[in-house]
């Protein structure tokens, strides 16, 4: 038996599924860490969705709903403003599950006057909403972007996400975020080894993306799996400073090298 790894991240879009299919060895996997008593959660950068999205998703999917366990960037954000800005007054540019997920969690979100401005990946992005954010940028307040990634993989092909939209509001107003949360921020991984009580050290992230998921490898110290059932082809891997520990066809193929 291969050494097992203390617990596992992974990554959704384009590991586990690709637009509402699974991918092959998901569910099995899923099984066999619960054997194994490893234990997993589920990482995913994209905060267009708020969890219950992703638990719906999941479940749907074919998930046993104890198994849909999910940390978002969005987690990852309000953990970051209660630490460093508790209290304070939140501009957020985000989708409206996004917002539910902020107010649930008591992040106090407002449309004037705020001391931080926060900016999701927003697919009910408005001109408006863009104007305000970059409106308070030029007053020099705290600027804060959820994760980093310029496109969101999809069945039709790579559509604009946050990173996209720094792009378009670094044109306008010369800045970029002071922080970038989300993978490969260490700080998300830190976070779950400390839930889980076991050393960074000891987790295995796996994923499809190299500048996200495997990029965690050098920015948190994590091992890392890359699967090529996403968005990276071999080809790419070569040319990467971002290099995995493992590099699997799909889950099914990681599956049988952990379990045999
Ligand atoms: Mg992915």
């Amino acid at each position: 038996m291969s050494n097992l790894p203390t617990a596992i991240i992974l990554d959704m879009d384009g590991t586990f599924f690709l637009g509402d299919a699974l991918l092959p060895g998901a569910l099995e996997l899923l099984d066999w860490l619960n054997e194994q008593r490893i234990q997993f959660t589920f990482l995913t950068n994209n905060t267009s969705r708020g969890k219950q999205d992703y638990m719906r998703m999941l479940t749907g999917l074919g998930v046993r709903k104890e198994n849909a366990r999910i940390y978002t960037a969005g987690d990852a954000t309000v953990s970051y403003l209660k630490s460093n800005y508790p209290g304070r007054r939140v501009l957020l540019v985000g989708t409206q599950s996004l917002r539910s997920n902020f107010l649930e969690e008591g992040i106090n979100l407002v449309n004037e006057e705020p001391d931080v401005l926060v900016l999701g990946y927003d697919t009910e992005l408005t001109y408006q909403k863009l104007v305000d954010f970059c409106f308070y940028l030029r007053q020099g307040l705290p600027y804060i972007a959820t994760h980093p990634d310029l496109n969101c993989p999809s069945p039709i092909g790579p559509m604009p996400d946050i990173g996209s939209f720094m792009a378009l509001i670094q044109t306008s107003t010369g800045r970029t975020p002071e922080v970038v949360l989300g993978k490969p921020n260490a700080g998300i991984v830190q976070e779950l080894a400390r839930n889980w009580g076991v050393q960074v050290s000891d987790l295995l992230m796996v994923g499809d993306r190299l500048y996200t998921d495997i990029a965690l490898g050098q920015t948190a110290g994590v091992q890392t799996a890359l699967v090529l059932s996403g968005e990276t082809h071999l080809s790419n891997l070569h040319n990467s400073q971002f290099k995995p520990d493992f590099v699997f066809e799909n889950l099914a193929d990681l599956l049988q090298f952990f379990s045999s």
